[in-house]
């Protein structure tokens, strides 16, 4: 019997960086960019069917769209396998609408927040905050186009990162003020997983992705991870670890988790837009 998954959280075809995402990536020694053909997707009883691209830097930075496009060059070459979220940084000066309509144009299956490298709280475009009015920008665009929003949650140690953006607790504002659905990735590990636990269970809007979460401590993150099993999406990270493989990293989760066909392959199906 064949597994079938979806990956859906994979860093690939970013292309050109800042300097301490390009040292960050050396030193860490992640593997160079193959082409879309040269990636595994197959082993033993694994079968990747599409890998999501998510176009975020590795550190902190002020990039207005973090390697979009050319993440999606690459993926041009590959579009029936590759999938791939939008993104922008409501902290730089980018015309939100603009930016995500030609984005959106293209094909993106969601959008992409990455507060802890573009230093911001998911709830800043509320007034009692920041009144940041691209962010709310952002919400309206996925409402009105049926788009989720992916939003980082969690730590990184990376340079120039602020974790302190990553705690979800602020994701519970986006979930009531907007009719979209949000998908918390990485699930606010380690510090914030039993808030993550706690939104994905009390909104219906609210989804926990596990990527970056090792196989051996998804149990012990999220101990009630089976109560939620409509909610769970699972996604590897890759290639942020070195010495993995997409396939390999699935097959790891499986033999943690069984394989559940909601977690690994349709509750992205159910959120996400626009897939072919
Ligand atoms: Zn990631």
């Amino acid at each position: 019997m064949n597994y079938r998954v979806i990956d859906a959280h994979v860093h690939l075809g970013l292309g050109e960086m800042n300097q301490d995402c390009t040292e960050y990536v050396k030193r860490a020694g992640l593997r160079n960019n193959p082409m879309p053909a040269e990636v595994n997707l197959e082993l033993e009883d694994v079968v990747v069917e599409k890998v999501v691209l998510v176009p975020s830097f590795p550190c902190g930075n002020t990039a207005s769209t973090d390697g979009f496009w050319p993440q999606k060059h690459w993926r041009s070459m590959m579009e029936d396998r590759f999938l791939q979220y939008g993104t922008v940084n409501p902290n730089s000066e980018v015309s939100v609408e603009e930016e995500l309509a030609s984005q959106y144009s293209g094909g993106i299956v969601g959008i992409k927040l990455h507060p802890v490298h573009h230093f911001y709280k998911p709830n800043d475009y509320r007034e009692e905050e920041k009144g940041l009015g691209r962010l709310q920008q952002v919400y309206e665009f996925a409402e009105d186009h049926h788009l989720p929003v992916i939003i980082h949650t969690g730590t990184s140690i990376t340079k120039g990162a602020r974790s302190k953006y990553g705690d979800p607790i602020y994701i519970e504002d986006v979930a009531r003020d907007f009719r979209i659905n949000v998908i918390m990735a990485h699930g606010g590990r380690p510090l914030w997983t039993s808030t993550a636990l706690f939104l994905a269970k009390q909104f219906s809007n609210v989804f926990l992705e596990i990527s970056s979460v090792p196989a051996k401590r998804v149990k012990e993150y999220f101990p009630r991870i089976g109560e939620i099993k409509d909610k769970v999406i699972y996604g590897s990270d890759f290639p942020n670890f070195p010495g993995e493989s997409i396939p390999g990293d699935a097959a790891m989760m499986i033999r943690t988790l069984g394989y559940d066909a909601g977690i690994f392959h349709d509750n992205f199906l159910r959120v996400a837009a626009n897939v072919p």
